[in-house]
């Protein structure tokens, strides 16, 4: 037997073959953390392939450990890890990290054992009273123990807890014989203590059922079928549709696997899956970043053993170990949070395309607002497309109505006067308001009047932003801070000016206009107490808040009757960014915010701000038209050769030497025009768009092309034979999100 390791110091990736002593045949599979022999001393690698070829191996030098138990990594995954090295220009060792997290490498973090305690014997009446006599506490503890009744094993701190008879004393009647401690592995439960309502599968209405009959025809014929793009409007019932195409799944006998972004994690989302499946003989196990390491290894497992069928989860969670995958669902497949921003830079809608045809198993997107590259492929006849136009009942779709600020004077107004009677309004009728600004903070930016300086981050290239309430002014790019200065720091002049308003602005300002309103600023300055977040929703769900003022925290998913209005306060916000994806975003923000209201039974209203108002992305918007915007948009990407139409690859260097890591921008630049493939065209160097962040100076070359694969191999190819100095870093992004 034979293996082919990787070894993380190795340049290159190539993966170097050892022979496997019989002794450890048992304990290698892919995956598996050995040691082996490296020049001259024993380095730490991991297994990649397992080779039975029994010939080949004499030449080989032996491995000398292996860490831990076999990991078994199915076949599949390593598939996908090997896809994402070779596709997203990642080392093997990073790619291999998703689908064997840190919390399942063998033995890094352990499984959890807590005291158990079992009833073994119930004394006669002698007994008992022998008991009283002698040890009266633990005569005590054996009948509170009798009184929890059945002789299954109980946690001995919750006993204790729940009995106030100490630890030490049920230990006590452990040691004379009446009953047993045993150490018992334990489950750690993200959802521990919760109790969900069973629901029922709802009567469908046409779009759903089309919908549905779509995804099963996908699911029942797995080999042959397209992806299923699922292009409805905020709450049109998709993720109605979603529960029964998970039944039907299960009933195959099969699993399911439902990616939404991290940010749509929220108890919310999973209540309805736990909610739906709780009562069936399947477990809902759900990943995301917020779980300990222990609860991550132990719904690892869950899922690796096949007691958990249904997996919910955040972007990493497209590697979930699941077997015989049914289906796989990515709700709101637009969100750039499936994008990981760190090597390997995945996209985990773009992976569950790639899984489902390798399992293969259906694979559905949805979205009210649809990623221009999905939407491509379903015009192409790539995807298959279903549409669900109308909201469930009937309800209609809100009114929205843009604020041209303009209008306003030109001082820096925070809310037009038609928004500000709104407000008034819904309070008066004791109905709920959201206001929308993607920005926290006070003020984004502090400038002198005298001298005209700003304060700026001394690590990054951009504005210090001021946060009142703690007095300071602070980076959001590398989270530097410093007391915020009375005066300019540069001339001591007392006329500073504060500019951009920020979510805290809005608060504070609200706060004076409406003083007897309860309102509540959602942000991640106010959220970072554990909970917080749950807490501030369920207190909005239950009318205890008039006003939510809030970021993009709180723009997607939520599903709350009683608001009818939400205002959204600066909408050109995501215009003005150098991103060619500008004008797509601000349509999908506006569009999911304005989706937060009307959806009980009174009609929502959205008044949106701007001082753009005849730009497309808010004209369509506006008219709720997705299709006019595609078209339009699609023809801007088509005429300037931009994604879909184009793949895009974008290398960035950063080094804390400007000289350096402009050179090796210019030099990279240069070598990557030899031999370039056809079709593709490189740009040359460049300053980031961010030039600086964290200290380091940031430089870009980014390449366009009709293949990702191709710009991929490319690179890589010239990077491996250009060395770069030791202080110049290198990060490729295949299909960029953000080109800052
Ligand atoms: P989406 O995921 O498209 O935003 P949801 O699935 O959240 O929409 O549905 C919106 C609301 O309508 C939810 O409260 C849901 O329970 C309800 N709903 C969905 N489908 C139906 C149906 N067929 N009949 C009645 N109510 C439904
Ligand atoms: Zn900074």
């Amino acid at each position: 037997m034979r293996v082919a390791v990787v070894l993380p110091e190795r340049a290159g990736d190539r993966s170097l073959d050892y022979a496997v002593p019989v002794a450890l045949r048992e304990r290698v599979a892919p995956g598996s953390r050995v040691r082996v022999p490296l020049r001259s001393r024993l380095t730490l690698g991991t297994v990649i392939e397992v080779f039975d070829a029994e010939g080949s191996a004499h030449a080989l030098k032996d491995i000398a450990e292996v860490l831990g138990d076999a990991p078994l990594i199915r076949p599949r995954l390593m598939e996908i890890a090997r896809w994402v090295a070779d596709y997203y220009c990642s080392p093997i060792e990073a790619a291999m990290a998703c689908v064997l997290p840190q919390a399942v490498r063998s033995g890094e973090v352990a499984e959890k054992s807590v005291a158990h305690i079992r009833l073994v014997r119930v004394p006669d009446d002698e007994g008992w009273q022998k008991l009283e006599r002698r040890a009266p506490r633990q005569a005590g503890a054996l009948h509170a123990l009798a009184g929890e009744g059945g002789s299954a094993p109980l946690p001995l701190a919750q006993l204790s807890e729940k009995t106030g008879v100490s630890v030490a004393v049920f230990r006590g009647l452990a040691r004379s014989g009446w009953a047993e401690v045993r150490s018992l592995a334990v489950r750690r439960d993200p959802h521990q203590g919760e109790h969900f309502i069973p629901t029922q599968d709802l009567t469908l209405n046409e779009h759903q059922q089309e919908a549905l009959e779509t995804i099963r025809a996908a699911i029942m014929t797995p080999e042959n079928a397209k992806p299923v793009l699922v292009h409805g409007v905020t709450g049109s019932g998709k993720t109605e549709v979603y529960l029964q195409a998970i039944r039907t799944v299960l009933g195959l006998g099969k699993s399911a696997l439902v990616l939404v972004p991290e940010i749509s994690l929220t108890p919310q989302t999973v209540e309805r899956f736990k909610a739906r499946f709780s009562s069936e003989e399947v477990g809902v196990a759900i990943l995301h970043s917020h779980l300990s390491q222990g609860e991550r290894r132990d719904e690892w497992f869950r899922i690796h053993s096949g007691r958990a069928r249904i997996v919910i989860g955040a972007r990493s969670a497209v590697f979930a170990p699941l077997d015989s995958l049914g289906v796989i669902i990515v709700d709101e497949e637009h969100e750039t949070s499936y994008k990981q921003e760190e090597t390997p830079r995945y996209n985990a809608r773009d992976l569950a395309v790639l899984r489902a045809r390798l399992e293969p198993c259906a694979v559905v997107l949805g979205s009210a607002t649809p990623s221009l590259e999905s939407w491509h492929h379903a015009q192409t006849g790539k995807y298959r497309l279903v549409t669900m136009p109308l909201r469930v009942d009937d309800r209609k779709m809100p009114l929205l109505r843009v604020l041209d600020m303009r209008r306003l004077g030109g001082r820096e107004a925070l809310l037009a006067p038609a928004l500000a009677a709104a407000i008034t309004e819904r309070l008066a009728k004791r109905e709920q308001t959201i206001l929308f600004l993607n920005r926290r903070g006070f003020s984004t930016s502090m400038q002198c009047l005298a001298c005209g300086n700003v304060c700026q981050c001394p690590n990054c290239s951009v504005a210090l932003t001021y946060h009142r309430d703690a007095a300071v002014l602070s980076c959001h790019i590398c989270g530097f801070s410093r007391v915020a200065p009375k005066s300019c720091p540069e001339c001591s002049d007392g006329g500073i000016r504060f500019s951009g308003v920020g979510t805290q602005k809005v608060e504070d300002t609200m706060r004076k206009l409406f003083p007897t309103a309860r309102i509540v600023r959602m942000d991640a300055d106010s959220m970072s107490r554990k909970n917080a977040y749950r807490e501030t929703l369920g207190a909005f769900r239950v009318g205890e808040i008039d006003i939510l003022i809030g970021t993009q925290m709180i723009a997607k998913g939520l599903d709350f009757p009683s608001v009818t209005l939400v205002g959204i306060i600066n909408a050109d916000l995501g215009l003005h960014v150098p991103d060619f994806r500008a004008g797509e975003r601000t349509f999908q923000l506006l569009t999911q915010v304005s989706g937060r209201a009307g959806r009980g039974d009174i009609e929502g209203e959205v008044f949106v701000q701007t001082w753009t108002p005849f730009s497309p992305s808010i004209q369509f918007a506006r008219h709720h038209d997705f299709e006019g915007f595609a078209e339009q948009e699609l023809e801007f990407r088509s005429n300037f050769g931009f994604p879909p139409y184009r793949r895009m690859a974008l290398i960035t260097l950063r080094s804390s030497s400007l000289e350096r890591a402009e050179f090796c921008a210019e030099t990279l630049a240069r070598k990557l025009l030899v031999g370039l493939p056809e079709g593709v065209v490189c740009g040359e160097s460049a300053p980031a768009p961010l030039a600086r962040a964290k200290s380091y100076y940031r430089f870009q070359v980014a390449l366009r092309g009709p293949s990702g694969r191709a710009l991929a191999r490319h690179i890589r190819a010239t990077l491996d034979a250009l060395p770069m100095p030791e202080d110049v870093f290198v990060a490729v992004d295949i299909d960029p999100f953000g080109l800052l």
